[in-house]
């Protein structure tokens, strides 16, 4: 199928853009389309104008911020994969987007792309969520907000149509944090069936481990964060895994438990290794 007609305008920056979503109904930004553009082939959308992102230089930032690592919501996966070594206290942001997709899916694909469309199987809703990230929205009234809290469902944000992602704020691991990410696909470069994102620095106090891919947004296993954070190995084991996962996450069936035990374990023994 092809997409039905839309009109397109390439913004000279993000202000246009954004009148762009202001002043025409129907309007949607177009950044990688890696996602978008099989909605439009299918017609499962049906944008008026299509107001391509992909070239402003304003969304392409990826800089060292002190404490954060301040990325442009237009930085692809590809370019956080080749930045590898070169981000330090950011290390999972590289790791995490070189097992998205393949390498023509990354070199498209884009960091801010992939949080506004907010698939519950995508990756960096999960690790951004980990690493306690926040989202900075320019729309009528700039706003910051945390991915975790930005995040409201499947396929569903906080994000108005007149507003854009310009940016997101990375926290920065000291040299003691900690990173695991595991993720279960049945095939390399699908979408994972279960995820789990684990993130623990005894210097800035960060403790959380989040569940992905199995409920519309990433799930926070918060007790047993903190449990492993002040116990160790310990409480990071099968069972007690198992548990935590049936004290916080409802409604798993026996197969997505055992699937969910499986990751949020893995991720932690990443964590937890000499
Ligand atoms: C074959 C295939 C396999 C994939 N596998 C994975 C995978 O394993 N893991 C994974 O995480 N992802 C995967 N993806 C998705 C991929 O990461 C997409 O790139 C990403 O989800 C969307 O980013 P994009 O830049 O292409 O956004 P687009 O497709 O251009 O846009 C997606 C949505 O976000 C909106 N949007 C985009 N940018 C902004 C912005 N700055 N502000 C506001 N709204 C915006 C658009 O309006 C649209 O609604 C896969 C995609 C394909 C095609």
């Amino acid at each position: 199928m092809k997409a039905a007609r839309f009109d397109y305008l390439r913004p000279g920056d993000v202000g246009e853009a954004l009148a762009a979503l202001a002043n025409a109904e129907g309007a949607k930004i177009l950044a990688g389309g890696q996602s978008l553009g099989p909605m439009l082939n299918l017609r499962l959308a049906r944008p008026a104008l299509l107001v391509d992102i992909s070239r402003l230089k304003a969304l392409q930032q990826l800089e060292d911020a002190g404490r954060t690592w301040h990325i442009g919501a237009g930085v692809t996966h590809a370019r956080l994969e080749d930045a590898r070594g070169r981000l330090s206290g950011g290390e999972m942001l590289s790791e995490v987007a070189a097992a998205i997709a393949y390498r023509s899916v990354r070199n498209r694909g884009t960091i801010g792309g992939s949080l506004a469309h907010a698939d519950p199987a995508a990756d960096w809703p999960l690790a951004l969520a980990a690493l306690g990230a926040s989202v900075n929205v320019r729309g009528p009234t700039p706003r910051k907000i945390l991915v975790a809290h930005f995040i409201q469902g499947a396929f569903t944000t906080t994000l108005a149509a007149d507003e854009i992602i310009e940016s997101i704020d990375v926290p920065k691991l000291s040299r003691a944090g900690r990173y695991g990410f595991y993720k279960f696909c049945r095939k390399t470069g699908e979408f994972a069936e279960a995820s789990a994102a684990a993130v623990l620095d005894p210097e800035t106090g960060v403790a959380s481990i989040f569940l992905g891919a199995l409920r519309g947004i990433p799930q926070p296993l918060t007790s047993l964060a903190q449990q492993v954070a002040r116990e160790g190995k310990i409480a990071a084991s099968t069972e007690a895994v198992s548990q935590a996962l049936a004290q916080s996450v409802s409604g798993l069936d026996a197969v997505e438990h055992s699937m969910a035990t499986a990751v949020v374990t893995r991720a932690l023994m990443q964590v937890l290794a000499p």
